[in-house]
């Protein structure tokens, strides 16, 4: 692979190797074995695939992995109720409600009736809280999968202007706050963006990173940035593709073919951020077993 495209597949692999034999070790020493339940409700076919997969790479590292499965009828009160019975079981130390919910269930009202102690998707209002104000306990997966795939990848933050496009409670928001902290793998100056900013090709000129957590298939173009720039693409989104036999692709939100002539360093899409993400969530599983001790 060109030495500029980083390859997310091999560090989150590293990774989970890390916490496999962290795993192995906490279960010598305490007879502990870290469980996360994984919530799904209803049938999206998209979050079944990443379902199934965080479920599978928890089994993988020697966890107990469980999904509860909802039908998308399912109330609020329904799923709380699980919630709750998970808050007070000693055997499970993470717990991951994957969105979106359907329309008629507030997904505040969810993620604030997990615990944040097992909050390993930290979500929750108190661990957003802490990540805002500068003490992290568990940091939300995409973005910290991003911040260790950059320290890993010898890239440093320090002081450079890092473009957020997209101020989602699950990736811009957290990221924006996890990069400007102090100390390693922080310390950038950020600018986060929206579908309200007025001037975003000027922001990514000036930018010396840019992260796309957009949800639109190749926003972000070549003519977009500047000689030098490093790019992180978070977006998945499928594109028709006739040629697939699944009728589809994947493709980020950065359009890779314009942007890699610029770039010093690029993640693709798929093999990017999105492996980094089922590896940071299980070291947050992992760290929720040990706090629980
Ligand atoms: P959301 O839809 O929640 O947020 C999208 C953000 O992009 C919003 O803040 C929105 O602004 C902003 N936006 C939309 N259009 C524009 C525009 N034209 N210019 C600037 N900003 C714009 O998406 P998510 O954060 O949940 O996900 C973003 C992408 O990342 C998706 O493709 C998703 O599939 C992917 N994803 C990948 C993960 C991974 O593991 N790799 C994990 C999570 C998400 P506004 O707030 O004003 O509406």
């Amino acid at each position: 692979m060109d030495n500029k495209i980083i390859d997310g597949k091999l560090i989150s692999a590293q990774i989970l190797e890390e916490v496999k034999s962290e795993v192995i070790g906490l279960e010598k020493t305490s007879g502990l074995v870290p469980g996360l339940t994984v919530i799904l409700v209803g049938e999206d076919p998209a979050s079944k695939v990443y379902v199934g997969s965080k479920e599978r790479k928890a089994g993988e590292v020697g966890m107990r992995g469980q999904t509860i499965n909802f039908s998308s009828k399912s109330s609020e009160r329904d799923v709380i109720e699980v919630i709750e019975t998970l808050n007070e079981d000693d055997s499970c130390h993470g717990i991951l409600v994957q969105l979106p919910l359907p329309n008629h269930i507030d997904e505040n009202q969810i993620i604030s009736s997990i615990n944040p102690l097992k909050d390993v998707d930290g979500l929750h209002p108190y661990n957003m809280g802490l990540l805002a104000s500068g003490s992290p306990r568990f940091v939300p997966a995409t973005p910290g999968g991003i911040k260790e795939m950059m320290i890993r990848s010898d890239i440093t933050l320090k002081g450079k202007h890092v473009a957020v496009i997209g101020r989602s409670n699950i990736v811009g928001r957290p990221l924006s706050n996890l990069l400007s902290l102090k100390g390693e793998g922080g310390d950038a100056t950020v600018t986060i963006c929206h579908s309200q900013t007025q001037n975003l090709i000027e922001i990514c000129r000036s930018a010396d990173v840019i992260i796309a957590a957009i949800g639109t298939p190749n926003y972000i173009t070549g003519d977009m940035v500047s000689e030098g720039i490093i790019a992180i693409d978070v977006g998945i989104n499928r594109v028709e593709d006739s040629q697939k036999r699944r009728g589809y692709r994947l493709v980020g939100d950065i359009e890779f073919d314009t942007v890699v002539k610029k770039a010093v360093a690029i993640t693709p899409v798929p093999g990017g951020v999105g492996p980094m993400t089922i590896a940071m969530l299980l070291s947050n599983t992992f760290f929720a077993a040990k706090l629980s001790l």
